[in-house]
Formats: C-alpha cells, sequence, structure tokens
C-alpha cells in the first residue's frame, strides 16, 4: 500500500481516567459501571447517539435467559437497568421461547439511545459523540490516549485505561495487540441489513408458521426473488401494524476493509427492499406492507477477536465450563450465520451457563487496555455464542468496573476477588 507521511501536532481535547472507545452494549455499560466508582470516563463514539448495534440494527436483546425448557436469568444490574428503563416507558415486550436463542426481550431502539442517555449522563460520564477513534498514543505496552476525528479536526484524548467496546477491536489493532481477523481468514458471519415492515396485519403474519415461511422463500427464490438467505425472520414488536426482520444475508465481507463494507452497506439494502417485496407478494399479514426503515448500517457480526490472556473454545461453551475468574455467564447456543441459506445452531446443556473469565478481555501485550463486547478473545464458534446483547452488557460492566479500579492502569493488577464481589454487589450474575 502506497503511504503519505504527515506531522501533525494534536490539541488535547480531554484527560480521563478511564477512556472507552465504543458507545455500544459494552462500551455505555462500562462507561456506567467505571464513572460510579468515582473514575473520571470519557466515552467516544462515532455515531450521533449511544446503542451501537443495539440501538442501529436491531431490537431485541438476547443472552439474558437461558434457551431450553428451563429458564435461568444469566445477566444482572446494569443489564436490569436498561430493561428497567424501556419497561417504565411501555416500549419492551417479552417474547418467550424454548428454543432459538431462548427468550427475548423486544424493545423500541429510538427509545433506548435516550435511556442510554440518561444512564450515562447520571453517572457523570463525559459523552463525545460523532467522535471517531483514529489512532493510539502509545509508549510500549501502555496506551497513553487516542487520536480522535472530529468536526474541528484531529484532536487527542489522554486517559490512564482504555476500554476498547469498538465491536472491531480497533484500539487493540491499532496499538499493535494481536487479534484474529475473522474477515481476513475468510471465516466471519454473514452481515444483515435489518428493516421494519409497518401496516402488517400483526396476527395474521404472527400466526404463519416460520416452516411455511422458509418454504415460501425457497420457492420464491426458484421463481426468481433474489433471497439469499432461506431461512430468514420476522417478529412482533411493541408497536401495532409493525414487524422487524432479519432476513438478508452479505455473506464473505472483511467489514473492516473500507472498500468491502461499502458494497455491502449498498447489497443489503438491495436485498431488504427484494425481501419486501417477497413478503408482499407471498405472505399472509404482508399484503398492504411499507418499509418503515432500514437498519442505520448494516450489521456486522464478526470482525477482529483479540488474542487474550485466555481463549474461550467452542468447548469450552458446549461443556458449560467454569472459570475462577469469572466476570459474566452465557448460555445462549452457538449461533452461526454461515455463507449458505441456513443458520447452525448448537446448544449447551439444558439450563447451563459458561464463564466468561476476566483473562479473555485483556489483550496479551498491553498492560492498560481491556475490551468489552463483541470482540472479546474467543474463537469463531465461541464467539458466536458469546456476542448476543446480553453478554456484551455483562462484560461491559466488568471491563468498566476493572478499569475504574486498576492502579495506574495496571489491569492485570486488579484484584480479581474484589472485582468479583463489587460486580456482585452491583447485581451481576456470577
Ligand atoms: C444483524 C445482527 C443481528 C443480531 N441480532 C441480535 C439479537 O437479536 N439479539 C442480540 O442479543 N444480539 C444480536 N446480535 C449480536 C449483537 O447485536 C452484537 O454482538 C452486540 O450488539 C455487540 O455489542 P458491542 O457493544 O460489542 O458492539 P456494538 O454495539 O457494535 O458497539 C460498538 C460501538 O462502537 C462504535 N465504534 C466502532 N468503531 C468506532 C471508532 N473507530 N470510533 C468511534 N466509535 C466506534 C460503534 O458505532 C458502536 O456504537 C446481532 C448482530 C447482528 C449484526
Amino acid at each position: 500500500m502506497k503511504a503519505f507521511t504527515y506531522s501533525a501536532s494534536v490539541p488535547v481535547l480531554a484527560e480521563c481516567d478511564v477512556l472507552v472507545v465504543g458507545g455500544g452494549s459494552a462500551g455505555c455499560s462500562a462507561a456506567v459501571a467505571a464513572a460510579r466508582q468515582g473514575a473520571r470516563v470519557v466515552l467516544l463514539e462515532r455515531y450521533g447517539f449511544l446503542g451501537g448495534t443495539g440501538a442501529a440494527v436491531l431490537d431485541t436483546f438476547y443472552g439474558f435467559y437461558t434457551p431450553g425448557l428451563v429458564e435461568k436469568k444469566v445477566v444482572g444490574g446494569i443489564p436490569d437497568e436498561v430493561v428497567g428503563g424501556l419497561e417504565r416507558r411501555g416500549v419492551l415486550l417479552k417474547r418467550p421461547n424454548t428454543y432459538g436463542a431462548g427468550a427475548g426481550l423486544t424493545y423500541d431502539p429510538e427509545t433506548l439511545k435516550v435511556v442510554w442517555d440518561e444512564l450515562v449522563s447520571a453517572a457523570g460520564v463525559r459523552v463525545l459523540l460523532h467522535a471517531y477513534f483514529a489512532d493510539v498514543i502509545q509508549d510500549g505496552p501502555r496506551v497513553r490516549g487516542a487520536v480522535v476525528g472530529t468536526k474541528r479536526g484531529l484532536r487527542a484524548v489522554a486517559a490512564r485505561a482504555v476500554v476498547d467496546a469498538s465491536g472491531d477491536a480497533d484500539v487493540v489493532a491499532r496499538a499493535g495487540g494481536p487479534f484474529e481477523d475473522a474477515g481476513a481468514l475468510g471465516i466471519a458471519q454473514s452481515l444483515t441489513t435489518t428493516f421494519k415492515v409497518i401496516n402488517v396485519d400483526v396476527a395474521r403474519a404472527k400466526s404463519f408458521p416460520k416452516k411455511e415461511l422458509w418454504a415460501l422463500m425457497e420457492a420464491a427464490a426458484s421463481e426468481g426473488y433474489r433471497l439469499p438467505r432461506k431461512e430468514g425472520s420476522a417478529h412482533v414488536t411493541p408497536f401495532q401494524g409493525v414487524m422487524v426482520t432479519n432476513m438478508t444475508r452479505v455473506a464473505g465481507v472483511d467489514a473492516t476493509d473500507p472498500d468491502a463494507l461499502s458494497r455491502a452497506e449498498m447489497e443489503g439494502r438491495g436485498q431488504a427492499l427484494e425481501y419486501l417485496r417477497f413478503l408482499r407478494d407471498k405472505v399472509p399479514g404482508y399484503e398492504r406492507a411499507e418499509l418503515g426503515g432500514l437498519s442505520v448500517n448494516i450489521g456486522v457480526r464478526e470482525t477482529r477477536r483479540i488474542r487474550g490472556e485466555y481463549w474461550i473454545t467452542r468447548e469450552d461453551v458446549l461443556s458449560a465450563r467454569k472459570f475462577p475468574d469469572a466476570v459474566a455467564r452465557c448460555g445462549a447456543p452457538i449461533e452461526e450465520h454461515h455463507a449458505g441459506g441456513d443458520t447452525r445452531w448448537e446448544y449447551l446443556p439444558d439450563g447451563e451457563t459458561v464463564d466468561i473469565p476476566y483473562r479473555a478481555l485483556l489483550p496479551q501485550g498491553l498492560e492498560n487496555v481491556v475490551v468489552a463486547g463483541r470482540c472479546l478473545s474467543a474463537s469463531h464458534e465461541a464467539h458466536a455464542s458469546i456476542r448476543s446483547i446480553g453478554q456484551c452488557l455483562a462484560m461491559g460492566q466488568a471491563a468498566g468496573l476493572a478499569a475504574a479500579l486498576a492502579k495506574g492502569g495496571d489491569l492485570r493488577g486488579v484484584d480479581v476477588g474484589e472485582l468479583r464481589s463489587r460486580l456482585l454487589e452491583m447485581g451481576a450474575l456470577l
């Protein structure tokens, strides 16, 4: 690749104890947890709102409950506060399910943005929206701060400890930490542009069996409709006449490649309109349906996963392994959206959970960086279980608390016994 060399002096916009990069489920949760410990926290987010993929792409929290016949609640603490904020505003709907990903909590994503605004403001977090993390300011294994793209040009944010909650491990990658790049390896899960459908006869649409919907997709695809995924789904929402879909599939994309991601955005939007045409033409309840909106961006399931002090494997997940440094739990099945027409599912034993160890959040070789969310240290298969929002929220609260407790930003020096007991006091389920 050709390169230009430039030198720039970057004005300091903020100095803090804990810098959180990425205002999604993991990042917001981390920022709130750290600020409640009295740390000076700056939260960076590239978009104009908080909530990340949970607000921009979808509307259902999974991972709060184990699937199967025995439903057990798996996460608590800040995740409960988020759910409480949505419930109080009357925009939360529990959708019980034995299998699939288990019971889901479906909400209004616009209200979720406000719930996060309130939680971070009450905790005293300094929020920088429209602020793009571009690079690290580094001193060997220590990240001293971040270079941030803003409307006023590049600015620096100096920090003692950094939480990488960018989803793509942007901080770890820029700092030279090790990671597995699912996109570059060609194993990344497929991408999905979700869309909202309005004017639906929800009673009829809801009672139409999923298997028959899939058979109609198969038949329509052979008739010439461009439907790469034959097992797409649509679900009810807290609103009358509104269904939300998870149907499109753009496979084989390395979502950290700017060109590939741009092509995927356009392909996802095109597919969304084609799936809408299919629904309107073929599926009971959708005869008068209209497009209510496309996701803000195409949903990216998997990019970089860090190489941490522990690497969670498929065997750990399926055997519901326990760890002494557990900071969160996961009961969600391995749900793999691969390039083919269907989705692969593998379950833990009924009612069981795998532990997420603190070490899986600590990138090798970096002293004062901790990750949270979907860029954790896990194999492709283990990640396909642990990436649900319930777990991202739970990892975020653990990472934020650890960053606030880390003396001089030394995250490996955190007393794990104290971290766990503080998490339990906060309502976490361990
Ligand atoms: C199509 C799709 C459907 C899914 N369905 C479900 C579901 O129904 N239920 C469920 O529980 N899970 C679902 N998942 C999985 C789940 O949504 C994600 O794994 C989870 O939201 C990831 O949370 P996160 O906090 O790690 O990342 P994100 O929520 O993606 O947050 C990352 C944040 O960082 C910001 N950011 C990234 N890079 C930068 C940068 N350089 N500078 C500044 N800001 C940056 C982003 O804008 C974003 O706000 C789905 C995922 C996809 C893609």
